[in-house]
């Protein structure tokens, strides 16, 4: 790994951030107690009810929510609050000039409803909890980016994601990874898909044995889609899984089960991260200081034929453990079996855990991981939103498990599209009947994560801080400084009550340490450009030929017509094995099983990351060149005999471009 000392300043002031973001979040949560009250009265506009734009003022709801807003903070003073249309000092605020808030509609917002109304209050913003009929700034979707139709704003699902983080996607997206840097990819547990892999997986295992008769290797295996722990069950031997019928319908992955985790109190448990994907392009990623740690509730044993089959032993999820008669709801952040990510870090700090390097390894977990995901979603990004076309910008929170070996090696267990924004649980008052209670752990971290993902995600910011920088500058504003606030100008910094944001950027941050994994994303620009006709996610034969001719990769020793049986085999085998049959053609894994076949064949003797970085090069150099000669023919309003509109839109732009990507202008890269 290439990491570089800054990461590990990075987790160190990360630290001292948790600690400081944490007293203020007590804080926050004691102002609260006050909010909750008011909260339950809270009127709401009537569905579709149309509201005015800009400038907007408080309607009778939003005073329902300025009342219910947060008191008084002790992080900062407030100033107290001016009459309505009244600046600061009393005097008349000019018309047209008051800020407006943001707006959200949480139509969708579903269970993480709570959350994100406790944020919205926080930031002192405005929701629409029944859509509106005038667009939004933000749309807050509590399952995927097809919720709602939208054309514009910013919604916080990118299309594809579910599908993306599936068991299986998730495990062929990091095999290939891991087929490119075996060494960066060794935090996810090797991985077989059934029913495809059977085979594989017996021989693979049965390899291993004769090789080291010791092994005695334990196999967890988790039906494709499923999440709660539903269906999972763990096997001694590969005879042992359940074959018959439901594996036909239903695809698992086996994985080797990490059978030394840390525990603590003698119990298994594992960490739930939250992870915002602010833009896929270019890529930005934060992770939360904190998440949670969820506790399993019977003493751990290393998995023997006795205890297989205990789920309070083996599997963390709280969905499970809840049922448990040992489960423990707590109060307290760092006691019970949900506790926060921090008070685990705490307690291993005072044991003299070098937690530092426990944070550099999960930061480089996730950024790696990210990599792997995103080739794949951009291929989704530009067929529901391709470009050119109105829509909206996509941002997403990604729930990370991971567990800690009992080395402190972070290991990835899976990805969530939706991690559950819940902050409540249910209490069994009688059996059969339940009530909602607050959970407190869940809050203190939810929320945090949602307000500030707003924050991070705030279209107006921008805006206010060039206005305020303006002002800043304006000579008559430094001599007068009531004609400022006549006109209105923010006064204040409307976040002077929140607490530092809790969502640290790692990259771009450290995209010098990690650029050079981005292989398969680079052979996804290529594949997108070759893709032609919008809103497919699958390469035709002609595609793939002309991605050939263009890249100049045909030769004496691979002629066109073996260009054509390479793309019937491969393109045939993925299309039996992979779920979605609705598009025909070549997905972007058999592409990049394609792009492998063709750098292995011209840049021999190279470990094959360097064979297709080689040959990566050696086509964004072709297609360089060939961009330059179109820009010149362009310009001289003819290619070659035909006017522009007859030039196949493939040929004549490259999305990526066309997307903002970096343009390609390579030197020629050397051939073998
Ligand atoms: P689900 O989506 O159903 O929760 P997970 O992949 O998260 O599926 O697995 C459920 C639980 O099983 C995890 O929370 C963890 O406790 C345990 N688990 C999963 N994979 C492994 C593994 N490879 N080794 C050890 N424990 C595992």
């Amino acid at each position: 790994m290439q990491q570089g000392g800054s990461e590990r300043e990075l987790a160190a002031r990360w630290e001292a951030e948790a600690v400081a973001a944490a007293e203020a979040q007590a804080a926050m949560k004691e102002a609260r107690v006050g909010v909750e009250a008011g909260a339950a009265g809270e009127p709401e506009p009537a569905a579709g009810e149309e509201q005015p734009k800009a400038p907007e003022r408080p309607h009778a709801a939003e005073e329902g929510d300025a009342r219910t807003g947060p008191p008084a903070l002790p992080l900062s003073k407030p100033k107290p609050a001016p009459a309505r249309g009244l600046g600061p000092h009393g005097k008349p605020r000019g018309k047209g000039r008051e800020p407006r808030p943001v707006t959200v509609d949480s139509s969708k917002a579903r269970t993480s409803l709570e959350a994100l109304k406790i944020s919205i209050r926080q930031l002192k913003w405005k929701e629409f909890p029944f859509g509106r009929r005038l667009p939004c700034d933000i749309y807050w979707h509590g399952v995927s980016f097809h919720d709602n139709d939208i054309f514009c704003g910013q919604v916080n699902k990118f299309p594809g994601m579910t599908e993306m983080v599936r068991k299986i996607t998730l495990s062929r997206a990091v095999r290939i990874m891991q087929n490119l840097f075996p060494e960066e990819y060794n935090f996810y547990p090797r991985s077989w898909i059934l029913p495809d892999e059977f085979q594989l997986f017996v021989a693979q295992v049965q390899m291993v044995k004769n090789g080291d008769p010791s092994w005695k290797p334990t196999f967890i295996v988790k039906p494709d889609g499923g999440c709660q722990g539903d269906g999972i069950y763990l096997i001694k031997d590969p005879s042992d899984i359940r074959l018959a019928g439901t594996l036909r319908s239903r695809p698992a992955v086996v994985q080797e089960y990490i059978c030394k985790p840390l525990l603590i109190d003698k119990l298994k448990f594992d960490i739930r991260l939250y992870v915002l994907l602010k833009s896929l392009e270019p890529l930005e990623i934060y992770i939360a200081k904190d998440g949670l740690s969820r506790f399993c509730t019977e003493p751990y044993q290393e998995p023997n034929s006795q205890n297989l089959h205990r789920v309070f032993m083996h599997l963390t999820n709280y969905s499970l453990n809840v049922h448990s008669s040992n489960f423990v709801h707590s109060d307290n952040t760092s006691t019970g079996s949900k506790r926060t990510f921090s008070s685990i870090l705490c307690r291993l700090s005072s044991k003299g855990v070098d937690i530092k390097k426990v944070w550099s390894d999960i930061i480089s977990l996730v950024i790696k991981t990210v990599i792997a995901l995103t080739p794949e979603l951009k291929v989704f990004y530009q067929s529901d939103i391709p470009t050119g076309r109105p829509g909206p910008t996509c941002f997403q929170i990604l729930g990370f498990d991971i567990l800690l070996m009992k080395n402190l090696k972070p290991m990835l267990l899976e990805v969530n599209a939706n991690p559950s924004m819940r902050i409540e649980h249910e209490h069994e008052l009688s059996p059969g009947v339940f009530e909602n209670v607050p959970s407190l752990v869940d809050e203190e971290v939810k929320v945090a994560v949602i307000r500030d993902t707003l924050r991070l995600m705030d279209p107006l910011k921008k805006k206010r801080e060039n206005q305020s920088q303006q002002l800043e500058k304006s000579p008559a504003e430094k001599e007068n400084p009531l004609d400022h606030e006549l006109a209105g100008a923010p006064d204040t910094n409307p976040e002077a009550h929140l607490p530092s944001i809790c969502l640290k950027q790692v990259f771009p941050k450290y995209a010098k340490q990690f650029n050079y994994l981005r292989l398969v994303d680079r052979m996804a620009n290529l594949f997108i450009r070759f893709l032609g006709i919008k809103g497919t996610m699958k390469l035709g034969p002609t595609g793939f030929r002309t991605f050939i001719r263009n890249c100049k990769l045909s030769s004496s020793n691979l002629s066109m017509a073996a260009v054509d049986i390479l793309y019937i085999d491969i393109t045939r085998r993925w299309n039996s094995m992979t779920l979605d049959q609705r598009d025909s053609g070549m997905c972007l894994q058999a592409f990049v099983e394609a792009f492998f076949f063709l750098a292995q064949r011209k840049f021999k003797m190279l470990p094959l990351h360097e064979q297709v970085a080689s040959l990566i090069d050696l086509c964004e150099y072709h297609l360089s060149l060939l961009d330059e000669k179109r820009l010149v023919c362009r310009q001289s309003g003819i290619v070659g005999g035909r006017s522009l509109h007859s030039i196949p839109h493939q040929d004549a732009c490259s999305p990526s471009q066309a997307n903002g990507a970096e343009k390609f202008s390579h030197p020629r890269p050397t051939l073998s």
